[in-house]
């Protein structure tokens, strides 16, 4: 499963904070709430297109040691349904000027 990860840094600092795997670690699991911490289970790639950015992100992936279930944290700018980031949809709705 996919936790939506609040993040609101930039591309570069979500790459820099994926180095410490305890940083946002989940406490428990949210699959059988297993009430022990999740072991870092690597990474998975997904592509991403955010402004001057296209290219693919690392998504951090726990792994619970009761179900052996995947959980991977996934930053909000990278919702799972969506392959553009939510700053490029919002700069296709911002309103146009118009000089009529
Ligand atoms: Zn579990």
């Amino acid at each position: 499963m996919q936790i939506l990860h609040p993040w609101t840094g930039s591309l570069q600092e979500y790459e820099q904070s994926l180095s410490d795997p305890d940083r946002y670690r989940p406490g428990h699991c949210p699959q059988c709430q297993a009430q022990q911490a999740l072991i870092g289970h690597g990474f998975y790639i997904r592509t991403l297109v955010d402004c001057g950015w296209d290219g693919a992100i690392r998504v951090r992936r726990y792994l619970c040691r009761l179900c052996q279930r995947t959980v991977s944290l996934l930053p909000q700018f990278a919702l799972p349904w969506l392959r553009f980031s939510v700053t490029v949809i919002s700069l296709f709705l911002s309103p146009v000027s118009s000089k009529a």
